[in-house]
């Protein structure tokens, strides 16, 4: 990839990216692949999901110039998901150089760990201010029931490297009825001795069919948690989707995502941009801009940030709002969204 042109924004700088709501839009999340090592039952059929064509998914140098674009409008927070990001081929490589450009204030990585024990020495020199990883089980077995792959003692190893670095983790935790549930307390229990966050998220039904799914809420969770530990306290935290907790003695906090309540819209602060360049302003709503196209199409800088700003700007209220306008459509895998 040709050298990037380094750019040290002020935070003064900065311009400001706001929805009709008076939202600011502060982090992107970019997908780098559609393709995952692993076949998590809630995110795709076990046959997987039809693979996008190369060609169709953005180059690194159309993803380090949509990077560059979203720094100037305004976006300070950066994370890199997928499919699974660390399959792509090239991808540490291009994360050293993004590390290197200072585009973003942070730079923050969601993965599901499998292959990051290769990288921990890389991943140990950038400044990376976090890794989140995919954790539904701590059992070996029900790991490969749930992602259909025996890849537990990776995963392992990876958080270990992680937590040995001192790499800011969190695992993020999908909670299943069913499947998971009586799991709880023991992933609660991973953050009395780490300084780990562990997070519970609500199941949602990105699973690449018209699958419904039977959430178990986050206000369920809270009650298995608060049943074992009745001193949880809560600890406030702006912008984030997770409430977060704590327990006395505890190195590491907890956190719960209502992600399929939706109770935290009002201060979404997030744009999504899809493997293939399709922006998504709400995970569930529309693909509102082909930023692929445009770029391919000879359009220039200015021209691509008018065009985002006029799609954010059009950001519906809440997931609802937002789910309503594609409720006629079947329910992509996550990994095509990019979670
Ligand atoms: S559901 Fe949509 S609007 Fe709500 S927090 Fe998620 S991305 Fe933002």
């Amino acid at each position: 990839m040709k050298n990037l042109v380094t750019h040290h924004f002020q935070n003064n700088e900065r311009p400001i990216l706001t929805d009709s709501f008076g939202r600011r839009i502060t982090y992107l999340r970019i997908a780098m692949t559609d393709r995952c090592n692993l076949r998590c039952i809630y995110c795709m059929p076990a046959e997987g999901i039809l693979s996008i064509p190369r060609q169709e998914i953005l180059k690194f140098e159309e993803v380090a110039r949509l990077i560059k674009i979203f720094a100037e409008l305004g976006i300070t927070k950066l994370r890199f998901t997928g499919g699974e990001p660390f399959v792509r081929k090239g991808f540490v490589d291009f994360l050293q150089q993004i590390d290197s450009q200072n585009w973003v204030e942070a730079i923050h990585i969601t993965t599901n760990g499998v292959l990051v024990a290769n990288y921990l020495a890389e991943i140990s020199k950038m400044r990376l201010k976090g890794i989140n990883l995919s954790l539904d089980s701590l059992h070996a077995e029900r790991f490969a029931q749930i992602t259909r792959r025996n890849d537990f003692a990776k995963v392992q190893a990876a958080l270990n490297g992680l937590l040995t670095l001192g790499i800011s983790t969190k695992i993020n935790c999908v909670v299943q009825k069913g499947i998971n549930t009586d799991e709880i307390i023991n992933f609660v229990k991973l953050s009395q001795k780490n300084p780990l966050e562990v997070r519970f998220i609500e199941q949602m039904a990105f699973n690449g069919t018209n699958q419904s799914v039977e959430t178990f809420s986050a206000s369920e969770i809270l009650s298995v948690i608060k049943w074992q530990f009745p001193d949880l306290q809560q600890i406030t935290e702006e912008n984030g989707t997770a409430v977060k907790y704590k327990i006395d003695g505890f190195q590491g906090t907890i956190g719960i995502i209502a992600a399929n309540s939706r109770s935290f819209c009002g201060s979404c602060h997030r744009v999504r941009v899809t493997s293939t360049g399709q922006l998504k302003p709400c995970l569930y709503g529309k693909k509102s801009l082909d930023l692929r196209a445009l770029m391919r199409n000879g359009a220039n800088d200015t021209e691509i940030k008018e065009s985002i700003k006029l799609s954010l700007w059009h950001k519906k209220a809440n997931g609802f709002e937002a789910e309503r306008e594609i409720a006629h459509e079947q329910k992509e895998s996550m990994a095509l969204i990019g979670g």
